[in-house]
């Protein structure tokens, strides 16, 4: 019997049309073009049914309650569908991923997102190749996790990020190999730490996130702490630190220190992310990120700063206590950090 495959369209380039203000999404618009698209129709394709957000979001727009959103297409058609492609728009994509992979509990059937650079109402569109080979990938379900599939690459959600803003490759996952390649074949790779990951046999769940405040501080040469104080100990729970290499941030004299040990007492966790896409933080290792960790800033290991947001959403969430955040922050839970490091 041939698969069945659930299409979740939320918006984003691959569904939009050009309008006087620029390209936008447009109701209804994907179906007619999808009937159009003969790869998905031909023999050996699985078949499809597609859902439509209402209403269609430039993934810039995307919130907290747009991902719930998506969860719950996903929840109410889980056991319908063999798996799931949601197309979405480029510049949050990496961010729904990572939120999809922690909400989405137990999850045992792919979910591959997937967009464009270019519409598929424009010539030269990227959406054709994407939305065919993810729409096999989803059937073939090699991976069972959340996966993001772009230009002949195949990632694990939660480690992509979005690399450039007009190629056509336009993501990369730079702390794990991909999960497949897309040239003539589709070559699939085993995930590194599948034998660590056992599927926990519990039945599949969907944790909606609350809209918990949660921040990104850029760190950057000349930064003036104090400006950010009241942001940093009141407003946040959750604050996300991208510290120069593998963690730190200016030391003497620029008074970050004592605003983050009073964010910690306050309550907020403070995790600390790298600049560099590639490599660890390693809080410690340099004498300028030390006191971090001593201030009571957790590390974000190689996680990236999309997994980090996602991570902290999804803790606070599930109402976890701060000792249980700290401790589950520097933990891999659904394969966003890379363990023994
Ligand atoms: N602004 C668009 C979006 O994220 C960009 C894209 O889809 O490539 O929805």
């Amino acid at each position: 019997m041939n698969k069945k495959i659930c299409l979740i369209h939320t918006g984003g380039t691959i569904g939009m049309v050009r309008t006087a203000e620029g390209f936008s999404p447009k109701a209804g618009y994907l179906e007619t073009v999808l009937k159009k698209i003969d790869d998905l129709h031909a023999d050996g394709m699985p078949d499809f049914d597609l859902i439509e957000l209402d209403p269609l979001l430039d993934s810039s727009d995307m919130a907290v309650d747009d991902w719930n959103r998506i969860g719950e297409v996903i929840a109410s058609n889980y056991s319908s569908y063999d798996g799931f492609v949601i197309l979405h728009g480029t510049d949050t994509m990496a961010y729904t991923a990572s939120a999809l992979s922690f909400m989405l509990e137990n999850l045992d059937k792919p979910v591959v997102l997937t967009g464009s650079q270019i519409p598929l109402s424009e010539i030269r569109s990227d959406g054709h190749d994407n939305l065919v080979t993810s729409v096999i990938i989803a059937a073939d379900a090699k991976h069972r996790e959340v996966l993001l599939y772009f230009g002949g690459r195949l990632l694990r959600g939660n480690r992509a990020t979005k690399m450039s803003a007009d190629s056509m490759i336009a993501f990369n996952s730079p702390n794990f190999p991909h999960l497949a390649n897309a040239g003539m074949q589709i070559k699939y790779y085993p995930a590194v730490d599948q034998a660590s990951r056992t599927p926990s046999g519990k039945p599949f769940s969907l944790c909606r996130f609350e809209s918990v405040p949660i921040g990104v501080l850029k760190i950057f040469p000349g930064i003036s702490f104090p400006v950010f104080e009241n942001l940093l100990t009141e407003k946040l729970r959750g604050i996300v630190l991208e510290g120069f290499g593998a963690g730190n941030i200016p030391g003497e004299g620029h008074a970050l220190l004592p605003i983050i040990r009073r964010a910690f007492e306050a309550g907020s966790i403070i995790t600390v992310t790298s600049q560099c896409p590639q490599g660890t933080i390693s809080l410690g290792t340099y004498k300028a990120s030390t006191p971090l960790k001593m201030a009571g800033a957790v590390s974000g290991f190689d996680m990236t700063t999309e997994a980090c947001v996602a991570k902290l959403y999804y803790l606070f969430s599930k109402g976890y206590s701060k000792t249980q955040i700290k401790e589950l922050m520097e933990t891999d839970l659904c394969g966003e950090m890379s363990r023994n490091i």
